[in-house]
């Protein structure tokens, strides 16, 4: 486990008070380790989880060829450029039955979906294809060539061949080509405990009478919301007020079950309460600046074995520097190889003014043009502090460091939330 000071002297320029983005992620692939511990578990309880070993395919899949149509099987050798086919039907092989008997030159076998092709049968004519005329059918010159409508053995896999990397998010299709193999239990990563709280006097609890100057909570909400997508174990620890030993109550049991804490709130510097300074003195912990936004603020480091993520306070920024930083993190914990969302291409349908020389992130809804083009269109007020327009959008506009101003038809990069958050 490497010490944020040995971190800052493997990355060239690093200076927490001027971060890049770009920084802030080499910064953090280096703080977090992937959670060794392993375990094995039925598929129904595997969706969203990481693999801690490949799979290998102890089968070909399918089996056996077999056809992908119902229809007539036959040696396609037998078949003409111009001239039909007339075939007796010997018998009908029936999926899950391999049909026993043989087919010489001149015959073919009724078959259904999926059924095993007999050795020599190649080819298969769809029935709304064929001319049936008692026991003979007549293949119709040019409908079909040797080779149709077949399914090859381990056309999907061949047995032996890795069928899902180790590091790879079990998707639903995944969970089916598992079983497929008629493997029920796979081996993954552990689930990530994850606990979190907000910070600040002026932060209610639901349920709290609202009283003036103070806000409800709404960035504990957003951040379960965000780590239940993950697929994280979530121990949620409140809103904690702004009382030296409220907080290291909550630091120290956050790192004593946790192997991540997620804090919003009072880590901007000049900030009039006591959440830094139990960082510092708990932890391994920097402060830094990015050249984001919204976001800018946010501390970094350990506590104890734990991760931390002291997150700035606007729900925007919470959720901005989550999706940006804590979620590709989080995922590296998990064991995931695959840590970094893709960026979509989409025209903005407004000018959109930037500076460069820090990274922005709008808020934007992206649809498709009536030319089947992507367009991107900004959802309202982007206030940092501004959760309906997030709400709105479905993708946060990224405006990389470099960037200057938009105009108004130009492609920009769209993170997209589905699937992600
Ligand atoms: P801070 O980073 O603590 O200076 O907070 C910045 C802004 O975010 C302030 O307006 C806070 O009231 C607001 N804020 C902080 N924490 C929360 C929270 N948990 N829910 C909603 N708003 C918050
Ligand atoms: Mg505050």
């Amino acid at each position: 486990m490497k010490t944020l000071a040995q971190i800052a002297a493997e990355l060239q320029g690093y200076d927490p008070q001027a971060l890049t983005c770009n920084d802030v992620g080499r910064f953090l692939a280096r703080l977090v380790e992937p959670v060794a511990q392993a375990e094995e578990v039925g598929i129904f309880d595997a969706l969203g989880r990481v693999l801690a070993h490949e799979v290998i395919s102890p089968v070909s899949v399918p089996p056996h060829d077999n056809s992908a149509m119902d229809g007539y099987a036959f040696d396609g050798a037998q078949l003409a450029a111009h001239a039909p086919l007339v075939l007796t039907v010997t018998g009908t092989a029936l999926a899950g039955k391999a049909w026993q008997g043989s087919v010489g030159p001149g015959e073919c076998l009724k078959i259904m979906t999926g059924a095993i092709l007999p050795h020599g049968l190649d080819t298969v004519l769809p029935q709304e294809l064929a001319q049936v005329d008692g026991s003979r059918i007549t293949v119709p010159p040019g409908r079909v060539v040797a080779g149709d409508n077949r399914r090859l053995r381990g056309e999907d896999l061949m047995q032996g061949q890795a069928a899902l990397r180790k590091g790879e998010r079990l998707t639903p299709a995944a969970l089916g080509l598992v079983a497929s193999f008629g493997i029920k239990t796979v081996p993954v990563h552990r689930r990530l405990r994850v606990a979190y709280f907000s910070t600040g006097d002026e932060i209610l609890s639901l349920g709290e009478a609202p009283r003036e100057g103070a806000v409800y909570d709404s960035n504990r909400y957003t951040v379960f919301g965000l780590l239940t997508r993950l697929g994280c174990e979530v121990i949620d620890l409140g809103v904690v007020r702004d009382e030296p030993a409220l907080l290291e109550a909550a630091f120290t049991q956050a790192a004593q079950q946790a192997d991540a804490i997620i804090t919003s709130g009072g880590v901007s510097v000049g900030e009039a309460d006591y959440t830094r300074a139990m960082m510092k003195k708990l932890g391994d912990v920097a402060f830094w600046r990015i050249a984001m936004r919204p976001g800018r603020p946010m501390a970094v480091g350990r506590i104890g074995s734990s991760v931390l993520f002291g997150l700035p306070g606007n729900p925007v920024a919470v959720m901005v520097t989550f999706l940006a930083f804590v979620r590709p993190a989080l995922l590296r914990m998990m064991g995931c190889t695959d840590t970094e969302p893709p960026l979509l291409k989409a025209r903005s349908t407004e000018a959109i003014r930037k500076k460069s020389g820090r990274t922005e992130y709008q808020r934007g809804m992206v649809e498709t043009a009536t030319d089947g083009t992507l367009r991107v269109r900004i959802t309202g007020n982007q206030g940092s502090g501004v959760l309906s327009s997030m709400v709105q959008a479905n993708g946060l506009i990224v405006l990389h460091h470099a960037q200057g101003n938009v105009a108004a038809g130009d492609a920009v990069d769209v993170m997209m939330f589905d699937g992600v958050i």
